[in-house]
């Protein structure tokens, strides 16, 4: 079963738009996708996905625009209405290659706004429209087509992982991503929402340079099989695109 609806941030290029292609051309595809980004009139791979989809709703969001979120949940709740947001990817994230001798808190700071402290708020904003779905499948099984975050984050949080050190503010980013990540699983399991990391890879985009290993497809594709997988026994977990576990 797919989720019934879906919101990405960061959705006009790379992964999230990549999301965004493979979500429509599900065979069970959403009923309501959320594509946001921070500028939708110049979003143009977006507008033209939308010409055929009448179900992708692209929506205006800077992620670090703490005051912009409430007026984003009224307008998903008004479309999704009883049912609820099934998931919730918080994907945006930015990359300032940054070592030990140009470090800044400046660097450092901007970094942690968007890849660490805005997915939380957002998971925050978002809670009330997660509940409801959870709310409205209560028997349906734990996972995403119920209710469910997936944070985009990736290996170079990893402590376990960091063999060359470096990369200051993206990695110190990640690994606060990831832990805050487990406490969201900790505390909403209750309320039967699920939380969890994944990492897609080394992807060619903008973030990931012309060097990367995979096409944002495959990439995409191995994430979404990860993630309707997604159950009790993976919450909180930290898989990669392939399906193999990272360590933290
Ligand atoms: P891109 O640089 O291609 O895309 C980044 C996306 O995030 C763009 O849509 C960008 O929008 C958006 N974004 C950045 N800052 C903000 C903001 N403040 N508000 C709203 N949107 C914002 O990178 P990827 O697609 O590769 O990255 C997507 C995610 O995947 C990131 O979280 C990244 O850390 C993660 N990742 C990527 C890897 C890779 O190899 N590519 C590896 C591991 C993790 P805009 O166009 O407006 O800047």
């Amino acid at each position: 079963m797919s989720p019934r609806s879906v919101l990405i941030t960061g959705c006009n290029r790379g992964i999230g738009l990549e999301f965004v292609k493979q979500f429509l051309s599900m065979k069970q595809p959403p009923k309501h996708l959320f594509a946001t980004c921070r500028n939708p009139a110049e979003a143009a791979d977006l507008q033209a996905l939308q010409a055929g989809h009448s179900n992708l709703h692209i929506l205006q969001l800077e992620v670090t625009d703490e005051s912009r979120y409430a007026s984003l949940a009224e307008e998903v709740g008004a479309i999704v209405e009883e049912n609820g947001l099934n998931l919730l990817i918080n994907n945006a994230g930015i990359l300032i290659r940054t070592n030990l001798p140009d470090v800044t808190a400046e660097v450092m700071k901007k970094t942690f706004d968007v890849n660490s402290i805005a997915p939380i708020l957002i998971s925050q904003a978002f809670l009330p429209l997660l509940k409801r779905a959870a709310d409205a499948q209560k028997d349906a099984p734990l996972g995403w087509a119920r209710a469910a975050i997936v944070n985009v984050s990736s290996k170079v949080g990893s402590c376990d992982d960091n063999k060359r050190g470096g990369l200051y503010a993206y990695r110190a980013s990640k690994a606060a991503l990831n832990v805050c990540t487990v406490s969201l699983a900790r505390d909403l399991f209750k309320d039967g929402i699920l939380a969890t990391v994944v990492h897609p890879g080394w992807v060619l985009t903008d973030i990931g340079t012309k060097n990367a290993l995979i096409e944002s497809s495959e990439s995409i594709s191995g994430m979404l099989k990860v993630m309707q997988g997604l159950n009790e026994e993976t919450n909180a977990s930290f898989y990669d695109y392939a399906g193999k576990l990272i360590p933290w």
